[in-house]
């Protein structure tokens, strides 16, 4: 006989053919659940309500359901659309084993490994050229051209966006699907918003020295109607040269030949004189004059020293793409 925990069972199947789905549409499958449950066996007393609160409590039964197979109905926000998205997540372990089913080890220790040069980015940038991801095909038997074809398929099945100017930064699938990952991962790297409390790789952050203030673009914008003082430090971000100086956190905060110089690589790699020579190098080539439109990152650098590895701290000022020779220089 049907009964109302179909709905339930109804719903969860429905989301594990789908996986990730805005609440909109998880919502409006809720509804149908319910309708096709009612169809079966019109004597149930169920009634679809939409309000938050109803919502709320289902996907707490949900979530109950899920618990036993260490899986989570989870609900987080797009970065990029600022939507309200969920997903089916498995919250076991803190591998990348949702990529197993469809990708070989090999890919999965490649995208392991772009993974960690958009999480240590400097300049809280979350992002990497294509350059620099193909870059990573060193450290691992895999071809360039392999590269660009499984970085692809990263892109089509959600896991990583492509920009227009041609960088990669992580998706909503792997923001909700591999948080836990992430987290143990990047403790350090990690930024969480001050308002939503989720993971941050876009956004904006406020500039006063020591203000650990973060915030996604769309919480920002929300919070601007409300506010215009910094929640933490409450300085005043309504002037124009102040609101200009808001720190920025993702693509926007990425500085023309920031991962020309190899960071530490995930793994295999012994702390090596090598990467502090680099690091050196670098420093001592001729800066390039600032650009009076860019806000002074000085504040920042500061901030930003406590976080970042030592050596990659060094690149205050944009600086013109090196010479091959000194890429290659920065190889095994
Ligand atoms: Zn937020
Ligand atoms: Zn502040």
């Amino acid at each position: 006989m049907v009964s109302s925990n179909d709905v339930q069972c109804l719903f969860l199947q429905a989301v594990l053919s789908r996986r990730v789905m805005t609440r909109e549409v998880a919502l409006k499958l809720w509804e149908k659940c319910i309708d096709a449950v009612k169809a079966a066996n019109d004597a149930l007393d169920i009634e679809f309500n939409g309000d938050r609160n109803s919502w709320d409590n289902f996907v707490t039964q949900i979530n109950e359901a899920l618990n036993p197979l260490n899986m989570d109905f989870a609900q987080m926000s797009d970065e990029i659309t600022g939507k309200e998205m969920c997903a089916l997540v498995n919250r076991k372990g803190d591998e990348v084993a949702q990529l197993a089913t469809e990708y070989s080890a090999l890919e999965i220790a490649y995208f392991k490994a772009v993974l960690h040069q958009i999480m240590t980015a400097p300049n809280e940038a979350f992002c990497i050229t294509s350059m620099a991801a193909l870059r990573e095909t060193n450290n691992l038997n895999i071809t360039k051209s392999q590269a660009e074809v499984v970085l692809s398929s990263f892109v089509a099945k959600g896991w990583l966006v492509k920009s227009r100017r041609g960088r990669y930064s992580l998706a909503m699938r792997t923001m909700i699907e591999l948080l836990p990952y992430l987290r143990s991962t990047y403790p350090n790297n990690i930024i969480e918003c001050t308002i939503c409390m989720e993971v941050v790789t876009r956004g904006v952050s406020c500039y006063t020295n020591n203000c650990h203030t973060h915030l996604h673009a769309h919480c920002f914008e929300k919070y601007r109607k409300r506010s215009q003082n910094c929640p933490t430090c409450q300085a005043n971000w309504s002037t124009e040269a102040n609101s200009k100086k808001l720190e920025r956190i993702g693509e926007a905060a990425y500085k023309e030949g920031q991962d020309v110089r190899r960071r530490r690589p995930l793994q295999d790699r012994p702390e090596s004189d090598e990467e502090d020579e680099e690091a050196e190098a670098g420093a001592s080539q001729p800066s390039q004059p600032s650009q009076p439109s860019q806000p002074s990152r000085s504040q920042a650098k500061k901030k930003r020293a406590v976080r970042e590895d030592s050596m990659d701290i060094d690149e205050d000022e944009p600086e013109p793409e090196p010479p091959k020779a000194q890429k290659r220089k920065s190889r095994r």
